[in-house]
């Protein structure tokens, strides 16, 4: 009961200081809780109060030996240990472990150098995740670290590629494997919308980089990163869909199309990945203010990209809060799709534009 309250207090009602004391009254009545050890590592981690981190952290290993990983040794800067100690220390029988996604997990944002990808990496740094950040703008990604470094302390690693660049791809993947990175979660995020034409007026160039971005990119980063996931039987692919993957509005023909096509294969993963532990979901979110879509879809033009001023869209924030919901859900629970709208927004072409 004390740890059960202590998660719902740490995670749900955002008070950790009590939620740590609920931990340690957990270790009062069961000193080799599987799990307590290590929240309370992650609670003081979060403090800045590392030794402390590191104590807990040690308590955590020996009792729970899984929870030992390259990542979180380097989280808690602790020297390696032979893992014959641990396994004499420890008096735990797998099938007795509850299932619970551990918070220090690696996560991997595509798109991560503005809107939703942006704040989808707070969500995750706030809970203490390490994170890969990926995008094109290396300026935007290494301010970006070093914000999340100096406010929550994470580990933060960046790979600046296009997604759109096959080889690119696989060159990111090979500077993972080389520093011993496992990603835990991927979020399929990066992705664009390019001009708003009837079909017959359509640019080629727009099709083909929503077609290669939406679309070849995120199979390129799956292709790379679910082989790994399914060797561990671990796992979680989220992907950004749009309510453009639900219905088509004039004018949205290729994007609407990329979109529907990440639907599908969010439907199609899923069926072939569950065997193996792997979880997959997407949000789809309609329209979300606070990024950079509309002026990417209108080349630049700040004019036309004003299509949220007389109305309140979603904002990114939301978006991302609603993906660390998806993936902190305990590891038998798969959210498979969240469709949000804002609430004045009913359908891609019903958007009650009566002010904010
Ligand atoms: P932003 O333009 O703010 O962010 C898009 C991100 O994708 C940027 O970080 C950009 O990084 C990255 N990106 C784009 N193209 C590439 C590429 N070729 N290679 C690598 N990274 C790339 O828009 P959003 O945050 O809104 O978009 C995120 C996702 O949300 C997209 O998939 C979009 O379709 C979806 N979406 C957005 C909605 C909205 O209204 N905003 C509504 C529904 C869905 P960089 O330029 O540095 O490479």
């Amino acid at each position: 009961s004390h740890y059960s309250y202590a998660v719902l207090l740490a995670e749900a009602l955002n008070n950790p200081e009590k939620a740590a004391k609920h931990f340690k009254k957990t270790l009062k009545h069961q000193g080799d809780h599987p799990f307590a050890s290590y929240d309370l590592a992650l609670y003081y981690h979060q403090e800045g109060k590392y030794k402390k981190a590191q104590k807990y952290y040690h308590r955590a290993i020996a009792v729970n030996p899984e929870l030992q990983t390259p990542q979180n040794d380097s989280a808690f800067i602790i020297p390696e240990i032979p893992k014959e100690t641990i396994a004499a220390t420890v008096v735990q029988e797998k099938e007795e472990t509850p299932q619970r996604p551990q918070l220090t997990d690696t996560v991997l944002i595509t798109g991560a150098t503005s809107g939703i990808g942006r704040a989808s990496a707070f969500e995750f740094a706030q809970k203490g995740y390490q994170l890969v950040l990926t995008g094109r703008r290396a300026d935007r990604l290494e301010s970006l670290k070093g914000e999340l470094q100096a406010s929550y302390g994470i580990g933060v690693t960046l790979l600046q590629f296009d997604v759109r660049d096959q080889e690119a791809c696989q060159t990111a993947f090979d500077q993972l494997n080389d520093l011993q990175i496992e990603i835990d979660i991927l979020v399929n995020n990066a992705g664009l919308a390019m001009g708003l034409d009837p079909i017959h007026k359509g640019d080629i160039f727009h099709w083909e980089t929503m077609i290669d971005t939406n679309i070849k990119g995120l199979l390129y980063m799956t292709r790379l990163i679910s082989p790994g996931m399914v060797a561990r039987q671990k796992g979680h692919i989220i992907n950004v869909c749009s309510t453009a993957g639900k219905e088509v509005y004039p004018n949205g023909n290729v994007y609407c199309a990329t979109k529907h096509a990440v639907d599908a294969l969010t439907r199609a993963m899923r069926l072939d990945l569950a065997a193996y532990n792997i979880r997959v979901s997407q949000v789809a979110p309609a329209m979300v203010e606070e990024t950079e879509f509309a002026v990417v879809r209108f080349e630049g033009n700040e004019e036309r990209a004003k299509i949220y001023e007389d109305f309140q869209p979603l904002k990114a924030k939301d978006v991302a809060e609603t993906i660390a919901f998806i993936a902190t859900r305990p590891a038998y629970v798969n959210i498979q799709d969240v469709v949000m709208l804002g609430t004045q927004q009913a359908s891609s072409t019903q958007v009650h534009r009566t002010g904010r």
